[in-house]
């Protein structure tokens, strides 16, 4: 999708009523019944329950479900998990499958694009938390191209095309059940339906808007996404969002073991209960590459721009880069080991004649790892010439 750049049509946006009345009325309406109820009536530890365990399952169910399983396929789901994550979803109110994962796609490919990414945080703060949905934007007038592989999904489609009848119905019947279950009817609705579905809207809009301002980059500074900590313990460890947008496709975002991500858990619980499969991660060698050519490149502005660095802090920053170098090298080099016993067993076990095929194959496979190990030699080249280059000068 690409939306002509023009500013005017953003500026005339029509109102989109139905997300527009929905946004701006229940966080009114939470502010003021919720006191106004704990106030008058009270409410029992059991209707806290029910808080907690609505807020972990839709909570989780926007993250492990909409966000890591079906926009980005970073690992599949038993279908009981996948009905679980998507009826908690739908309890969430924030648009079909189809819409957000669409739309969450188009930011990553088009992200901090003014005009093609949905929720570009250069447009400020208030568009990317909510004003997004609150008119009828070119950016985010989806045609459902980037989701083929949704598309196909019949629950999926059906949650889409009846949508409206999903929201209203899951969240009457099965807040009601738990209304039931607590004694406390309206209390249940009011505290674990209303304030629960605002708290993990903007616990949501935060990635869009906050987790695009305020935090560090690790990994990239070519996006506006932040890895922030903070946020991380709001949305269930989505706030690692400077790695998420380099490395989308993980089903982590918390990479290191010691970052708040239980939505990371999560999945890695379903894995070891055979109810989940295929976990996609980045290798940990690509990770520390990412981050110490980041560190290189910041310890490089440092210098351009005239700050004063210390011979240590940057010989520091080049002795990083080498040992990640070094490791990558490593790596590399056990791969050419690999190869080199694959192709001494082929030659022992293979037919004459399909001899020469496997030698093709196995030529070309000799030749990428041995230009990898050439562009390892560039790198560390280039580590060094910037390093002596610069401290001459400086
Ligand atoms: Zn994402
Ligand atoms: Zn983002």
């Amino acid at each position: 999708m690409s939306v002509e750049r023009n500013p005017q049509a953003f500026e005339n946006a029509p109102i989109n009523w139905v997300p527009a009345i929905v946004l701006l009325s229940t966080p009114l309406l939470a502010i003021v019944l919720v006191p106004w109820y704990l106030w008058t009536h009270g409410v029992n530890p059991a209707v806290w329950t029910a808080f907690a365990f609505f807020m972990a399952w839709t909570g989780l169910s926007i993250t492990a479900g909409y966000h890591r399983l079906w926009a980005h396929k970073s690992y599949e789901a038993h279908p009981i998990i996948k009905y679980f994550l998507l009826l908690g979803a739908t309890l969430a109110v924030q648009s079909s499958a189809f819409d957000w994962c669409s739309g969450h796609r188009t930011h990553h490919r088009h992200v901090d694009d003014e005009y093609d990414d949905p929720y570009s945080a250069k447009r400020g703060f208030w568009f990317s938390h909510m004003d997004w949905m609150l008119h009828k934007y070119p950016s985010g007038q989806y045609d459902y191209k980037n989701i083929p592989d949704l598309k196909k999904d019949k629950v999926l489609q059906l949650q889409h095309k009846y949508y409206g009848i999903w929201v209203i119905v899951t969240n009457v019947v099965v807040v009601g059940l738990a209304g039931l279950l607590t004694g406390d009817m309206l209390g249940t609705f009011l505290i674990a339906g209303l304030l629960r579905m605002v708290l993990t809207h903007h616990f949501t809009f935060f990635i869009n808007s906050l987790c695009h301002m305020f935090g560090t980059r690790p990994y990239t500074d070519e996006n506006t996404a932040r890895d922030n900590p903070i946020l991380a313990i709001f949305t269930w460890g989505e706030g690692y969002h400077n790695y998420h947008h380099y490395f989308q496709y993980d089903y982590r975002n918390g990479v290191k073991w010691w970052q708040y991500d239980p939505t990371k858990w999560f999945i890695g619980l379903l894995h070891k209960v055979g109810l989940a499969k295929e976990l996609k991660r980045v290798d940990d060698v690509t990770i520390k590459h990412a981050e110490v050519t980041m560190q290189f490149k910041r310890a490089q502005e440092r210098i351009t721009k005239g700050e004063e660095m210390t011979l240590d802090e940057r010989f520091m920053a080049f002795k990083d880069r080498i040992s990640a170098e070094y490791e990558a090298f490593t790596q590399t080099v056990e791969e050419w080991h690999a190869l080199k016993a694959k192709s001494v067993e082929l030659k022992r076990t293979e037919f004459a004649n399909r001899l020469h095929e496997a030698d093709e194959k196995l030529k070309e496979q000799f030749a990428q790892v041995e230009a990898k190990i050439l562009a390892h030699g560039e790198r560390i080249e280039n580590a060094y010439l910037q390093l002596k280059g610069k401290s001459t000068q400086g």
